[in-house]
């Protein structure tokens, strides 16, 4: 096969554009894919400072990697889950891109910093552990925005993530999350924007892409992953996706386009009943926020 823009043997075919690249030509096709997100939804503003979700696996340095291609005036920000060697690697690879760039990463550390780890806090405060995990990381995440007086958090949700959340809240018709499953969430309520550069590559791509740049990333998947659903929506999508390429495109931009708008109304009356936590002012139904509970249970 040949790169579909300068004819030079390929090294990677992506059958959904129904094309192979060479290594400069997917090189420069992911940076122009991540240029179009961020054009298309309007993710990053001229003179927006942005704090990049950094795990230190693929997604997260590849999208660190671009935006600082792009020009982006972008910092990483780690956030340590105590997830035992799982975390321990996953942090060395972080720090390893950022000395080898002379990028900055600004860390926390859950166990140290607020006081309890991922397999713990979940077990004490009985919350399956991707659900205080992913709390966990929200709240952390806009914190370090806030405090450091970045304008944007940028996470490395792949197309696949997309595309397997949106699958999930389908099929229960969750339509509550419907319609806050959108690739930028603006500024409100002391929360910076959130955005999703990565929508238009697909973890295979985002796993190229650093094979190709030589960026080291964590191959194992986090421990804690195991049973959970969404790694069993991935597994259909992609049975899907391999007997027709495009489909999880089709799926996930067509849904952008013509279902989200429909429950728009559902996410705007939720978000107006919100108060501020009386612990820590985020938003929330009741009187404290999950973090806040979580927080306090998971401690003791
Ligand atoms: S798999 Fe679950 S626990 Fe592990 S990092 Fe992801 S959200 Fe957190
Ligand atoms: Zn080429
Ligand atoms: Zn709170």
């Amino acid at each position: 096969m040949k790169c579909r823009r300068c004819r030079a043997p390929a090294v990677i075919e992506i059958r959904r554009h129904n094309a192979g690249f060479c290594r400069d030509c997917f090189l420069r096709h992911s940076r122009e894919q991540v240029r179009k997100a961020i054009d298309d939804f309007d993710m990053i503003r001229p003179g927006d400072r942005v704090l990049v979700a950094v795990s230190g696996g693929k997604d997260s340095l590849a999208l660190w990697d671009i935006l600082r291609d792009l020009d982006v005036d972008v910092d990483g920000l780690y956030l340590g889950l105590g997830i035992g060697e799982y975390s321990d690697d996953s942090g060395r690879c972080a720090r390893a891109y950022a000395d080898e760039h002379g990028a900055k990463l600004v860390e926390l550390d859950l166990p140290a910093d607020v006081g309890f780890d991922i397999p713990t806090g979940a077990r004490v405060a009985r919350r399956a552990p991707c659900s205080a995990c992913g709390l966990s990381k929200r709240h952390l995440f806009n914190q370090a925005a806030v405090d450091g007086g970045y304008d944007v958090v940028a996470t490395g949700h792949n197309l696949d993530d997309e595309a397997a959340v949106l699958f999930g809240n389908v099929l229960r018709w969750s339509t509550e999350y419907l319609g806050r499953q959108l690739p930028v969430l603006p500024a409100g309520n002391g929360f910076v924007r959130k955005v999703k550069p990565l929508v238009r590559l697909g973890e295979r791509e985002t796993a190229a892409y650093c094979v190709l740049k030589g960026i080291d990333y964590q191959v194992e998947e986090c421990p804690m992953a195991a049973g959970n659903r969404h790694l069993g929506y991935k597994a259909a999508l992609n049975a899907i996706e391999d007997q027709s390429p495009g489909s999880k495109h089709a799926f996930y931009f067509g849904f952008l386009d013509k279902a989200s708008p429909l429950f728009t109304p559902e996410a705007v009356a939720e978000q107006e009943q919100l108060q501020a936590c009386a612990r820590c002012g985020t938003p929330t139904t009741g009187e404290v926020c999950a973090f806040c509970r979580l927080v306090e249970r998971a401690r003791g």
